[in-house]
């Protein structure tokens, strides 16, 4: 299928076809599907539940979340509650999970909705059962455990009192235990010691909440890297965010197949013959070495192009990668073409699976010292996404 077969067809165009906007990020639901399915069967008996938060990591929360359905995800994960919220706007019935909740959040609302809420703390719990009372069904909660990342969760001396505060909560109808969670630091470096130190933490406190009369429907502590690499966090549900995506969470270990789902392409502006010496963008951070053609590529920090991007990230532009020359700005960069000649009209791709020779999102994350993660992330709002099926 080429892209522009593509167009016209995938969820959301009705909105984004009639946009005419020359940078675009375009999302290929097809591979999303094949990286859950393959996640899946790496998984073993797991459950899946497919992370979108971040507007699914830049993807498009809605779209990737009835891709990752498709491909056999049970479950969909979200930081907030306000994403939990939209996605069951958008017609998503399956549980849908928010992880970081916060005081004072629409717990009326999304106990109404049936949103699964991550609870690692008494004061949380208490504001949850409450608001269950006054919602007329009890809230579904996954109590999270901090195992030794010292983010969300009660820790070892917080944990049995969590545990039987949300049993007295249940037995009064205004909570129900749905699960039991906790997450990894660590999981891109297996046999960095605190995996096993936290596997053991997450075990001793299931079997506590166990032991208390706690019976879950899911326990789960497994991340993109710690579902395909490490077996033995892998519970009854795993998490995968990163992989869902097609990028690989741990680069250093063997590829697992997944294939990147976001390509961002633009399309050349304007080009001119600049002389020799001519500084280029801001602060003159790149001279045209020689006389060259140079390109304009509306897409700037405001796209997701980082500022720091400038000398450093490649595009394919004109059939061969280059680099950015000079400074990244607000909404377009440079491109020196030697004496190539690219017409102006002509598209670029910015990152992509690779096929046509073009970087990687993961590319790009190592020319900018960062992750895969952020790189899609940080496509930024005004960019349309066309997700094509
Ligand atoms: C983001 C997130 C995940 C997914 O992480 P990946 O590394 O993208 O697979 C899983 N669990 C929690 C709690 C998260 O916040």
């Amino acid at each position: 299928m080429s892209w522009e077969e593509g167009r016209g067809r995938g969820a959301g165009e009705a909105d984004l076809g009639t946009m005419r906007y020359p940078t675009r990020a375009l999302v290929e639901l097809a591979a999303i599907r094949e990286n859950v399915r393959l996640i899946r069967e790496t998984a073993g008996g797991a459950e899946v539940m497919a992370m979108v938060k971040a507007d699914g990591y830049g993807h498009g929360a809605a779209a990737v979340a009835g891709a990752a359905l498709a491909g056999g995800a049970g479950r969909i994960g979200v930081a907030y509650v306000e994403e939990a919220l939209a996605l069951r706007e958008a017609g998503v019935g399956v549980p849908v999970m928010a992880m970081v909740c916060t005081r004072g959040d629409e717990y009326g609302r999304a106990v109404a909705a049936g949103v699964d809420l991550g609870v690692g703390g008494l004061r949380l719990l208490e504001e949850v059962a409450e608001a269950a009372v006054d919602a007329g069904r009890a809230a579904r909660v996954h109590l999270a455990v901090d195992t030794g990342m010292t983010r969300e969760g009660a820790n070892a001396q917080g944990w049995p009192e969590l545990v039987e505060r949300a049993l007295k909560a249940q037995a009064s109808g205004r909570v129900e235990i749905v699960g039991i969670w906790s997450h990894l630091a660590c999981a891109d470096e297996p046999g960095h010691p605190s995996v096993a130190a936290q596997a053991r933490v997450f075990r001793e406190a299931v079997e506590l909440a166990e032991r208390a009369g706690v019976r879950p429907e899911v326990r789960h502590l497994a991340n993109s890297a710690a579902a395909l690499y490490l077996p033995e966090t892998r519970w009854d549900l795993v998490r995968p965010g990163i992989a869902i995506y097609g990028l690989h969470p741990a680069p250093g270990l063997p590829d697992p197949g997944l294939r990147p789902a976001m390509t961002v392409v633009s399309q050349i502006a304007f080009t001119k013959r600049a002389a020799a010496g001519s500084g280029v963008s801001y602060g003159h951070a790149y001279t045209t070495p020689r006389d060259a053609n140079v390109a304009l590529v509306p897409a700037g920090y405001a796209d997701g192009v980082p500022r720091n991007g400038g000398g450093v990230l490649e595009l394919l532009a004109g059939g061969a990668r280059r680099r950015i020359a000079g400074r990244v700005c607000m909404d377009q960069f440079v491109v020196d073409l030697g004496d190539d000649v690219v017409e102006e009209g002509d598209e670029v791709v910015l990152f992509g699976p690779g096929d046509r020779g073009e970087p990687t999102a993961q590319d790009w994350a190592e020319a900018l010292g960062t992750i895969s993660y952020e790189v899609v992330t940080r496509i930024g709002g005004r960019v349309p996404r066309t997700h094509l099926d």
